[in-house]
């Protein structure tokens, strides 16, 4: 064995879909070292998920590439609802916007995954300085952990043995109805176990390596080997219905197939309509007709983000191999008539159960971490499985970077299980309600018992929020400064912003550059780079003395000598690389100069250069992008001002007051997870280019 290769890295990442890249393009962001592992030889080139998510849309705009997911992409607007009328031919019922208005500055789009993932894997290219690669046909085949160095930050506890797999054939997903690029597969994906027990056991060769690691995140999709290993279960079930999914160019006289539509027959099933990108449209079709076999035990079914044994199904299992295009074609005609329906340009297909399961544990030892479809599992119809995946290691990324660097405790890890858990089984209850109505059969004279298409139009208007990822609300923790049961101090600092929430996502509004009178979105000024940010809402400086005063206090604060911007950042580093303070003032943008606001608020470099990009007016007229009112659209009073504190991933920690107690809760809430850094260290903390804004 001496002869096995062996190497160490700070972070493992095993499976390279939405979840797993996300977490390396937060690492290669931040400069920290990672490698990123996945079983199969080649990225997907054609189906799976394709929704993207407002809150998804607001993370890929922070990572600068969301424009390339506008520019792309299929934008959805209005939503349209379909059901039988008292002849029983299916007739337009409904419309609503697809994204509830105002709930974010981005809306709903569709591009198939392989794009996506396109996108963020070019990010990792250009932050890494093309050093951050997926390693493909690699396959983990052990892993251990050393106890006894659990509790050194420095050790690497976790040793992963991998094998770089022959990629002609041991890493190429065998599929049926190999014509056609589908999501069934016949074993490596879909039965995983009999993949890993016909692999040889064989001895290490110089195909193996042993790969040292601080920490793990498993990637590795609804079959995930990682929680394998650690014994973590799914819990939840898998009911009886069967959906087939079709992406192709339709041939059809039905009006609304180029608008999302939910579509209920009478007697035939549902469909819904997803219009996609270069004309495509992708139908989810409930298959009446599903082939199945005898054997009862255990469901084979592959494909689909809800493809998971199907233990408790009592009709036998689905019998894979016989669901064909044709056959989800037929079962389509049949909930489209009187309307025709045919189809040319197959690009995928694939079969699916719906199921709704959740881990109970998203780690263990607080050095292996699940996140993605290893951890949840769900139907893909209200389009969430990718989108809640990245932001399952969009939660986790910054923080495995903060420890690693040596910035934060460990501590602050333990938050990614209480904070995902919690929106996975919000997920998980959204989705069974959701998933039910819509194959279940409409309410009529007859079917007394069905589904009552307002209720069902009022869940998907309601369930539109939920989806769109903005209202994920993060609980009490060392990072959330808000209390579950009242607390009359937090209760009154959170008045200081009325319409923000502590635990949620920052929401975005325009603000001008006080130095170029140049409108911004303030959430393009908070990119994700791995910093914290300290929002100081001054108010109206120039008409306020008392505020004006609270500012220059605060200025004077933040050149003492020990304050909590540079007791936490490294010695040798910027002044901004970990902390960065933005002042947006509510005053009339010509009644001040830059020069007014005093220089420790847009300090200089070490060249001597000043940041003219920290100073903004929340108020005013643009010359060409209409008014600014940011202080209205957060609830801010200009004659109190507050400070609002805000974490790497744009989430709210804290709101405090103007002056010394604001200073000292903010001194208070980085003392409980930050480490003081006395250090002059030897690695650059400011990776990646965390710099100059301009
Ligand atoms: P995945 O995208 O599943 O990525 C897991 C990665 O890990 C893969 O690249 C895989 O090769 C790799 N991997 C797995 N096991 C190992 C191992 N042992 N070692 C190394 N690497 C491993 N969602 C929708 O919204 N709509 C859909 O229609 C839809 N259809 C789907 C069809 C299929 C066939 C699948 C698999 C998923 C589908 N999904 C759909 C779900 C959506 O794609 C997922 O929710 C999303 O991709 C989850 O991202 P993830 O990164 O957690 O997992």
């Amino acid at each position: 064995q001496s002869n096995l290769k062996t190497s160490e890295t700070d972070v493992l990442i095993i499976g390279a879909g939405p979840a797993g890249l996300m977490a390396a393009c937060w690492l290669a962001r931040t400069g920290v070292l990672f490698r990123i592992v996945d079983k199969r030889s080649t990225k997907i080139f054609a189906g799976q998920a394709d929704g993207l998510q407002s809150r998804t849309l607001e993370v890929f705009q922070s990572f600068g590439f969301g424009d390339r997911a506008r520019k792309n992409a299929n934008h959805f607007q209005e939503m349209c609802f379909w059901s039988p009328n008292e002849s029983g031919d299916i007739v337009r019922n409904g419309r609503i916007p697809d994204s509830v208005p105002g709930i974010s500055r981005f809306q709903q789009i569709v591009m198939h995954q392989g794009n996506i993932e396109e996108w963020i894997t070019d990010s990792i290219t250009k932050w890494s300085q093309g050093q951050g690669k997926v390693e493909r046909a690699t396959l983990p085949l052990k892993m251990s952990v050393d106890e006894s160095l659990i509790n050194d930050t420095s050790a690497y506890p976790v040793s992963v043995l991998v094998k770089k797999l022959n990629e002609d054939d041991e890493a190429v997903p065998e599929q049926y109805g190999a014509k056609v690029t589908n999501g069934l597969y016949r074993q490596f994906d879909g039965d995983q176990d009999q993949f890993y027990s016909d692999l040889q056991d064989g001895l290490l060769d110089d195909t193996h390596e042993l790969i040292k690691c601080k920490y793990v995140i498993g990637c590795d999709g609804a079959h995930s080997w990682v929680r394998k290993q650690l014994g973590i279960d799914m819990i939840g079930d898998t009911t009886d219905l069967v959906w087939g999914v079709l992406d192709m160019v339709p041939l059809t006289n039905f009006p609304d197939i180029r608008n999302r539509s939910a579509i209920h027959s009478k007697d035939a099933g549902s469909i819904m309509i997803i219009p996609r990108e270069r004309d495509l449209v992708r139908l989810y079709i409930q298959l009446k007709e599903v082939p199945r076999m005898k054997d009862t035990s255990k469901s084979e079914f592959g494909g689909g983000d809800a493809a998971v044994s199907a233990k408790g199904s009592t009709t036998g299992r689905v019998d894979r191999s016989k669901i064909t295009p044709e056959l989800i074609v037929k079962n389509a005609q049949e909930i489209f008539k009187p309307y025709t329906f045919d189809i040319t340009d197959l690009d995928w297909f694939t079969g699916y159960q719906i199921g709704q399961r959740v881990s109970p544990q998203f780690q263990a030892y607080n050095r292996i971490f699940i996140a993605g479809d290893a951890c949840h599992t769900h139907s893909p119809k209200a389009g969430q499985g990718m989108n809640v995946s990245m932001m399952d290691t969009y939660n986790l990324g910054w923080k495995l970077a903060h420890v690693c660097k040596g910035l934060a405790k460990p501590e602050i890890l333990e938050t990614y299980e209480a904070e995902r858990i919690q929106v996975a089984r919000d997920l998980i209850a959204f989705d069974h309600k959701l998933s039910r109505m819509f194959s279940g059969k409409p309410k009529d004279e007859v079917n007394k018992d069905g589904v009552d298409m307002l209720e069902f139009k009022e869940a998907f208007k309601k369930g539109a929020e939920f989806a769109s990822g903005t209202i994920v609300d993060y609980i009490p923790s060392i990072l959330e400064i808000k209390e579950a049961t009242p607390d009359v101090e937090i209760q009154y600092y959170t008045k200081l912003a009325s319409n923000i929430g502590i635990g949620r996502r920052l929401d975005s509004s325009q603000v001008m550059s006080q130095a170029d009178a140049r409108p911004y979105h303030l959430a393009d000024r908070i990119p994700s780079d791995g910093r914290w940010r300290v929002l100081n809402f001054c108010g109206d400086v120039a008409k306020n003395a008392e505020l004006a005063a609270a500012n220059a206090d605060f200025a004077k604060y933040l050149e003492s000598k020990v304050n909590f911007v540079s007791n936490y950042t490294p010695v040798n580093a910027r002044v901004d690389s970990v902390i960065e303070v933005l002042t947006v003032h509510a005053s009339d943008r010509h009644s001040l100069e830059m020069h007014d606001f005093p220089q420790a608020l847009w300090p200089k470099d070490s060249h001597g250069r000043s940041d003219y990009w920290k100073i903004w007016a929340g108020i005013g007229s643009t010359f060409h992008n209409g008014d600014c009112d940011i202080y209205k659209f957060f609830g801010i009073d200009t004659n109190k001002g507050c400070q609002i504190v805000l974490r790497p991933d744009g989430h709210v920690s804290h709101i405090v007051p103007l002056g010394a107690e604001g200073i000292k809760e903010i001194e208070q809430f980085f003392a409980t997870f930050m480490i003081p850094q006395t250090k002059v260290l030897d690695i650059d903390i400011t990776a990646n280019d965390t710099g100059r804004f301009s």
